[in-house]
């Protein structure tokens, strides 16, 4: 078997609207297709053996042994590959669970689905399971070491790119109130909230941390010595920066014991305590100096207590820890080595910060240590003695940390607050060497020995020992507090025609209430009143783009299916979402081969609207308005039918509703109806003889009076927005050519030529159709155009667009051609693949007060043919 494609889904999407992270791999079979696993010999007893822990999958028996139940009874390898994706990241460290699998409509070729927790394990999982598989299959074993490999593997993937402990920490504190978060492609900068109302965050630090403040904890002597000027308990000391000031220095501060340390150093770096001989002093000079990159030393008084950590959040103490630097207890039979070794196997121990605590390393320091204390690593510890390893505290050097939270003297956390307010600091960890944290520190002689921004938080979410703290809610909370906003709203519209107008009706709605409007369309991305970047915007990258925009304040998204299917929604949740219609486009492409599937993908945008929010769905369309059996949020329909059963049904119930009544579009709930304006009088509705326009209206006033905008916004939008060339290329762009009109329409799927047709019906004169599409619509996509056509028009020239997009020159051609004849065979029409030519053709050839409608591969080049011939002003069908 071999895997086709993989894809990497990121937001709500087809298979899954609570799963958001799902790899796809399009899988080959191949000779696997014809045998399912029961035929395979030794397959099922391979499998097992390899990977035991697969007894815990239920799969669809719904028990224990569910799933090799069905290995054994015979399933096809892309589920068995599912499931080993699954159990190998669950059996690195990163459990995951939900899976899909289904043939597509190629025989012998699967999609199968399954969860990740990190986007390179899960791709690799992917290759690992289908390697392990095939392994199964040809060999009847995997080799553990290979097992063990890619195990290891994983957990490396998923390692290098996790997000730091305290990032970790502050994301789920946001996540539990709902806030949303993304990353940002630079610096670890992490954003929270959507656009007017994001918050950056970077570790600790935050969008608030002063950069002064933050530059000042970072220069230990100033920050003492600001710190004691406001009055506050720091070490006695001095900075020297050649080694000849060194002894006067010590005489300075009051002579052994001493601390030196460098003057710009951070984890604990280059630090010597405890200095009590000038030749210790000359040592801890050097290793500081080269520690430090002014060269700077720090010689310091040495104060006698335990280290503590007390982290003040927006002025208020939140934590406090005492830290207890890398030590072992003796057994009186154990060696330090082997304690040491003990001690590590906790499985809370790993490498780096990832962990809860980290290894003890038998370093330089950790001898120095030893020596000092008059051990070797082959001492055997008498029992009950401690042996300190480290003489500093930090959790990464092996530390552990015991919260004191509640034991710490009032007095203490008075000087802690006003000590992190004077530096100035957000978010301050200060260190304090006090020997009793209970009383006041000035009584016991504690100090603070430094101020650090950015602090580690991991010692107070999880305490080796205490009570755990949650400084992240703390932090969230002083970004966001109570009540304050984390979202802008988020209209997401979808559908098979009419997204991009809607879209731009909508934001021109929103414009009127005089907020910043990001909205993404067809044509490019818009904050504002201007184009932020030209191109096919309407995926999940366009919509972040939107979203991390600090100036947005609503954003309006056009979401369509390529980017659904590409890799899911960009957006967690929507307040409003639109279904537009869902009619048969694109169908093949990405293994959506029905309008049933197409209707499915369209429906996570409204699957995914907040259950506060509003579906806002088509009641004339029966694919769209059974889509209201899936939502969590509360449902508007729209119609053209104001007797549809449906919406009457609705109304009686107290639902909203949009409706086209008597001329009017109007928005109804319960019993009362509210005209918002004569169709007739939105441009957009060409005088009200497009009615599919008039749809589109009647679907973007729902949304914006579904999301509070007041309806004199909504008149006036309707009252000044219009599909010109200009706002709208290529959306029934009409221009008044003189004697006869012209008609540019980017309408592109049966749907939307029957729509076009709906309006053309509507015109007198003679009608003359430019017609093609694009190459990679299936066979009877192009049949069902010339069908169309020949209904529509009076004549019609045919032409292909310069891409062919792999279908040989004429092809096209010959299909429509097709069509025509099973409808008119006597249409007078006409081949000229050039599609220049053809326009130039039909505008020569156009008799008075005809309408020539072209449906063009270029907007742009069929506008300029146009403007060539000085058109009289883009005219607004409302005679
Ligand atoms: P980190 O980045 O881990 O905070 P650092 O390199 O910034 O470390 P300091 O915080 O200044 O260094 O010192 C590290 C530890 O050394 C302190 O937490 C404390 O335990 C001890 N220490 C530093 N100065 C003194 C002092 N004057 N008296 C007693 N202990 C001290
Ligand atoms: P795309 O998928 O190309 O982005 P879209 O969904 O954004 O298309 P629009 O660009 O708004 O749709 O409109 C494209 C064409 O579809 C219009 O020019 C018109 O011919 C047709 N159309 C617009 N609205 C509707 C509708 N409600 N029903 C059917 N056809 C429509
Ligand atoms: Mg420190
Ligand atoms: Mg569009």
């Amino acid at each position: 078997m071999k895997i086709l494609k993989t894809q990497t889904l990121r937001g709500a999407n087809y298979w899954s609207i609570r799963y958001k992270k799902l790899i796809i791999i399009r899988l080959d079979l191949e000779d696997l297709a014809e045998r399912p696993s029961n035929e395979i010999s030794g397959f099922y007893d391979g499998l097992v053996e390899t990977l035991p822990s697969l007894i815990e999958h239920f799969c669809s028996p719904g028990c224990r042994g569910g799933f090799l139940m069905r290995v054994q009874e015979g399933t096809m390898m892309g589920h068995i590959v599912e499931h080993v994706a699954l159990e190998l990241q669950t059996l690195a460290g990163m459990p995951t669970g939900f899976g899909r699998t289904r043939e597509t409509s190629t025989p012998g070729v699967y999609q199968v689905v399954f969860e990740y927790k990190d986007e390179q394990a899960g791709r690799y999982a992917a290759r690992a399971a289908v390697r392990l598989c095939q392994s199964l299959v040809d060999h009847r074993q995997y080799p553990a070491e290979e097992l063990e490999q890619d195990l290891r593997d994983l957990q490396k993937l998923a390692e290098e790119s996790a997000l730091g402990p305290s990032t970790e920490h502050i994301v789920a504190a946001a996540e539990k109130r709902g806030i949303p978060w993304m990353p940002l492609t630079v610096r670890s900068l992490i954003q929270l909230g959507y656009g007017i109302h994001q918050k950056r965050i970077q570790a600790s630090l935050t969008g608030l941390s002063s950069i002064l403040a933050v530059e000042l904890a970072s220069d230990k002597e100033g920050t003492k010595r600001i710190l004691e000027d406001g009055g506050i308990p720091v070490p006695r000391g001095t900075v020297v920066y050649y080694l000849d000031e060194l002894e006067q220095a010590i005489a300075d501060v009051g002579g052994f014991p001493l601390v030196i340390k460098p003057l710009d150093g951070n984890h604990g770096r280059g630090i010597t305590i405890n200095v009590t001989s000038m030749q210790e002093a000359e040592e801890a000079y050097d290793m500081a100096s080269l520690e430090s990159r002014s060269r700077a030393v720090i010689i310091e008084r040495f104060y006698v207590g335990q280290d503590h950590r007390i982290i003040v959040i927006n002025g208020k103490v939140v934590a406090v820890a005492e830290r207890v630097p890398a030590h072992v207890t003796g057994d009186g039979q154990s060696t330090i080595a082997e304690l040491v070794e003990r001690t590590n196997q906790d499985p809370l121990r790993g490498s780096g910060h990832a962990n809860v605590l980290t290894t003890i390393e038998l370093d330089r320091a950790a001898f120095q240590m030893l020596e000092r204390q008059g051990y070797t690593i082959e001492t055997v510890l008498p029992e009950g003695e401690v042996c300190y390893l480290k003489a500093t505290a930090n959790l990464s050097t092996g530390g552990i940390a015991i919260d004191r939270t509640d034991v710490i003297h009032p007095e203490n956390l008075w000087i802690a607050e006003r000590a992190a307010k004077i530096v100035g600091l957000d978010i301050a960890g200060l260190d304090v060497v006090t020997p009793d944290i209970s009383r006041p520190m000035r009584e016991v002689d504690g100090v603070i020995v430094e101020v650090n921004a950015a602090p580690g938080l991991r010692m107070h979410f999880s305490p080796s020992e205490g009570k755990p703290r949650d400084v992240g809610a703390a932090i969230v909370d002083m970004l966001y507090p109570s009540d304050t906003a984390s979202r802008v709203p988020i209209v997401a519209v979808t559908g098979t025609n009419g997204k991009t107008t809607t879209n731009r009706l909508i934001a021109h709605i929103f414009k009127q209430t005089g907020k910043v409007i990001g909205y993404t369309t067809t044509d490019g991305i818009y904050i504002g009143e201007f184009l932020a970047e030209a191109g096919d915007t309407t995926g999940p990258q366009s919509a972040q783009m939107i979203l991390q925009d600090p100036s947005v304040e609503v954003a309006v998204l056009e979401t369509a299916r390529g980017g659904i299917l590409r890799s899911g929604l960009g957006f967690d949740q929507c307040d409003v979402g639109v279904v537009l219609n869902v009619a048969a486009d694109h169908l093949g492409i990405g293994d959506i081969d029905t309008v049933e599937d197409l209707a499915h993908l369209k429906s996570v945008v409204v699957e995914a609207t907040s259950p506060n929010g509003y579906a806002v769905l088509n009641a004339d369309d029966p694919l769209v308005s059974a889509m209201a059996q899936r939502v969590k949020s509360q449902v508007a329909y729209f119609s053209m039918e104001p007797e549809n059963p449906l919406v009457q049904h609705h109304i009686s119930q107290g639902g909203l509703a949009a409706i086209y009544e008597d001329g009017y579009i109007c928005i109804v709930k319960g019993d009362w109806c509210l005209r918002v304006m004569a169709a007739a009088e939105a441009p957009l509705t060409m005088g009200g003889k497009a009615p599919f326009m008039i749809a589109n209206a009647l679907a973007a006033c729902l949304a914006a009076f579904a999301q509070g905008v007041p309806v004199e916004a909504i008149r006036v939008a309707l009252a000044t927005f219009q599909a010109s060339a200009n706002q709208t290329p290529g959306r029934m762009n009409l221009f008044d050519m003189g004697d006869f009109h012209a008609l540019v329409d980017y309408a592109h799927n049966p749907h939307s030529y029957q729509a076009l047709g709906s309006f053309v019906k509507n015109w007198d004169g003679e009608c003359i159709g430019v017609i093609g599409g694009p190459g990679d619509r299936r066979d009877e996509d192009f049949i069902t155009l010339g069908r169309l056509s020949a209904a529509i028009f009076d004549r019609v020239y045919i032409k292909e667009d310069d891409d062919p997009r792999g279908r040989p020159r004429g092809d096209a051609a010959m299909l429509i051609e097709e069509g025509i004849r099973q409808i008119q065979p006597n249409l007078d029409y006409e081949v000229i693949l050039n599609e220049t030519e053809a326009v130039d053709r039909a505008l020569n050839s156009a008799s008075k007060g005809s309408l020539v409608v072209i449906l063009p591969e270029s907007v742009r080049r069929a506008i300029d043919l146009i403007s060539e011939r000085r058109p009289l002003e883009e005219a607004i069908a409302t005679q």
